[in-house]
């Protein structure tokens, strides 16, 4: 938790220029919604830094849940704020990621919500002796796309992991190459392997 909250300032200071920017996009974007933005600082801050930080590793305002996929029609789609707001604010009283909601949401609303994306991420790894296997991992059901993928897995690794390199397993060559994307924005060492069911990817992080 502490090395959490270090890490989160840490990216506060960083991006706070960036920040700005997304917070001055999305108080127009939600005025002319009339939606509203996550009230809990601390989670609508997370989500602009984590947007930074997508436009930074990936050159655009990709979804800040999802990593990139290989079909360029579903990319288009989960730029944010991504096509499936209406849909999702419909069914969750949010967006996804819990940052945009309806306007007349209360508070349980929102907690409930932040409650769901953080039970959809919190979830155990399949890491063991350095080594992180990603596969697996159910589809969300709106872009297909797994919940926690496999950028979603690393970040959540790297909070605790203290080893001087870590072997993931990965499914797609999508997924290696965003990870050498991540590894080259982070300046980690990164190396591949394929095989003809899945891919190992080593980065090495210190
Ligand atoms: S789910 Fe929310 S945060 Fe993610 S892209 Fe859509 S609007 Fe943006």
């Amino acid at each position: 938790m502490l090395n959490m909250m270090i890490g989160f300032f840490k990216d506060l200071w960083k991006y706070r220029e960036k920040v700005k920017k997304q917070d001055k996009w999305m108080q127009k974007y939600i005025a002319k919604n009339n939606y509203a933005l996550n009230p809990s600082w601390m989670m609508s801050t997370n989500l602009k830094i984590w947007l930074s930080e997508m436009e930074a590793t990936f050159s655009k305002r990709f979804c800040p849940c999802f990593e990139p996929s290989s079909d360029a029609e579903l990319n288009k789609k989960m730029m944010c704020p991504c096509e499936y707001v209406e849909d999702e604010i419909k069914e969750y009283g949010t967006c996804h990621c819990a940052l945009f909601g309806r306007a007349d949401l209360d508070k349980a609303g929102w907690k409930s919500s932040s409650k769901r994306l953080m039970s959809e991420y919190q979830v155990p790894l399949n890491l063991k002796d350095g080594v992180l296997d990603t596969r697996g991992k159910p589809l969300d059901h709106r872009r297909n796309l797994p919940i926690p993928d496999a950028m979603h897995q690393l970040k959540a690794t790297l909070n605790s992991y203290t080893g001087d390199s870590l072997k993931m397993i990965v499914s797609t060559e999508q997924e290696v190459q965003n990870l050498q994307k991540i590894a080259s924005f982070r300046g980690f060492g990164c190396e591949s392997t394929n095989h003809s069911d899945y891919h190992e990817v080593t980065l090495q992080l210190k």
